[in-house]
């Protein structure tokens, strides 16, 4: 007589499943060409978190503002186990479902930008807001910077906005350095952070108003003449005056206004 052979249920069982994603508010710009990005799907053989498997679709965690399965509000480390359909929406979504649940901050003040950002940085600091740049950090040291000071980081690298550590973040889907700056502007609700000429251009410390006496000595002769209010930079010292620079960096803060308002009155509109 022969001795049935019991089948053990093992934790390697393979049971595959399939997920359906469907991508929304502006990240269907993440989503690899020729697909749908209201209709995805990935074949699992195992569990996953719901974070995993968003960003296999090439959709960084920091974009995500909310995600839907079955219909009800999940955090990132949520497991995925079996058929399942997720709705993922991106920061700024239309939608004003869930307010609770949303995974990301909008009104984050201080930033951190990947290397070969420097126009857009330069155009952050002109406002006043808070950027540290170094062309020359590595991956990891912007990511270690961004997770002790709590800074977003500002990166045209996907992989690295997708690194674990990162909390806050923005993929900059431009790369002319205005779009750039009306994207951080209005991902991060800054419009009421302006302080133009507030912050050093260079090295992103504060200006301090200085006394004409104080940097006569580093003046060149014709600026001692015509200039009488000068700023000083508490970081690197560099010295500010209001000469032919200061028009051309007024109608670039003229021209990011402007920009950002016409933006704001064409999606009034919609
Ligand atoms: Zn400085």
């Amino acid at each position: 007589m022969s001795t049935p052979i019991q089948k053990l249920a093992s934790v390697n069982d393979v049971r595959p499943f399939t997920i359906r994603l469907a991508f929304h508010g502006g990240l269907g710009f993440f989503v690899r060409r020729g697909i749908d990005p209201a209709a995805v799907e990935r074949h699992l053989n195992e569990a996953a978190s719901v974070k995993d498997v968003i960003e296999a679709c090439g959709v960084p965690h920091p974009e995500v503002d909310l995600i839907l399965v079955h219909g009800k509000p999940v955090d990132f480390s949520y497991r995925l186990k079996g058929n399942a359909a997720v709705e993922v929406y991106g920061v700024g979504s239309t939608i004003t479902l869930f307010p609770e649940d949303r995974l990301q901050t909008q009104n984050i003040q201080l930033f951190i930008a990947d290397g070969h950002l420097g126009k857009l940085v330069r155009d952050l600091r002109l406002l006043g807001i808070d950027v540290v740049y170094d062309p020359a950090a590595e991956d990891r040291q912007l990511v270690d910077l961004a997770k002790t000071d709590n800074r977003a980081l500002l990166t045209r690298d996907r992989r690295l906005l997708m690194h674990a550590s990162v909390r806050h973040g923005h993929y900059l889907r431009s790369q002319d350095p205005l779009k750039q700056t009306i994207e951080v502007l209005c991902r991060f609700d800054l419009s009421s952070a302006f302080a133009p000429f507030s912050r050093c251009l260079h090295c992103n410390a504060l200006l301090e108003q200085v006394e004409k006496s104080e940097v006569i000595e580093q003046l060149e002769p014709l600026t001692k003449i015509y200039y009488e209010q000068f700023r000083r930079c508490t970081g690197c010292g560099q010295i500010y005056w209001p000469g032919s620079h200061f028009d051309k960096l007024l109608g670039r803060i003229e021209g990011i206004r402007a920009t950002l308002t016409a933006k704001h009155r064409s999606e009034d509109q919609t």
